[in-house]
């Protein structure tokens, strides 16, 4: 019998991300008039415990890899940008056995914990979403922790679109983003020479 890989390589998770949904190709429009032949959907492949566990164990390997973390480990905060990141930072937490969790939601354009959740010592933060596009959600995250007098020592997502960076400052020497998936993401602005228009292929309009 073959023994199972520790960590997927990216053709495997993106056959998990096909298979149950999160990763779709077709003819999408998002609201703000962009096309794109690709979409992804996170939730879709985290609202099966099983899916949900296999990638959260794969960041985790990740990050076990990297000694920073790895040597601060258990006193370490999970921390998740936004409610898309929770099911990925609870995974990723129990797979480390890092001692804290916290997300965080925007509020009136700004992003911040719930109140009080920031009383007392915050860990050294890994900060951890499901996807990311352009790196502003970490980059948010990372600066809003450091606000609170923590440092983030790792960033953590499965899916990291080429045109985010690879690195994210935190006011040290930056910290990489992990990632299980680099994805090259095709855009058409106002449909300006979408392949899939030039094919009248049918649309869907997605919310963001
Ligand atoms: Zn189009």
């Amino acid at each position: 019998m073959a023994m199972p890989k520790l960590i997927p390589d990216q053709m495997e998770v993106m056959e998990i991300l096909k298979k149950t949904g999160a990763y779709r190709e077709g003819h999408f429009i998002y609201p703000n008039g962009q096309h794109t032949p690709h979409y992804f959907q996170m939730p879709l492949a985290f609202r099966y415990y099983d899916t949900a566990r296999v990638l959260a164990v794969a960041l985790s390997r990740k990050f076990r890899g990297e000694k920073v973390i790895s040597s601060a480990l258990p006193k370490v905060a999970i921390i998740s940008p936004s409610p898309g990141g929770i099911p990925v930072a609870f995974g990723v937490r129990e797979a480390l056995n890092a001692e804290q969790i916290y997300w965080a939601e925007r509020e009136e354009g700004k992003r911040r914990f719930r109140q009080y959740v920031n009383q007392g010592e915050i860990n050294p933060c890994v900060i951890i979403d499901d996807i990311t596009r352009t790196g502003k959600a970490l980059t948010e995250t990372v600066e809003l922790v450091r606000e609170l007098g923590a440092q983030a020592i790792g960033c953590g997502v499965i899916v990291r679109f080429t045109s985010a960076p690879t690195r994210i400052d935190n006011g040290d020497d930056g910290v990489p983003i992990l990632s299980l998936v680099e994805f090259e993401a095709k855009w058409y602005e106002e449909g300006q020479k979408c392949a899939e228009c030039e094919q009248t292929a049918p649309v869907e309009h997605v919310r963001f």
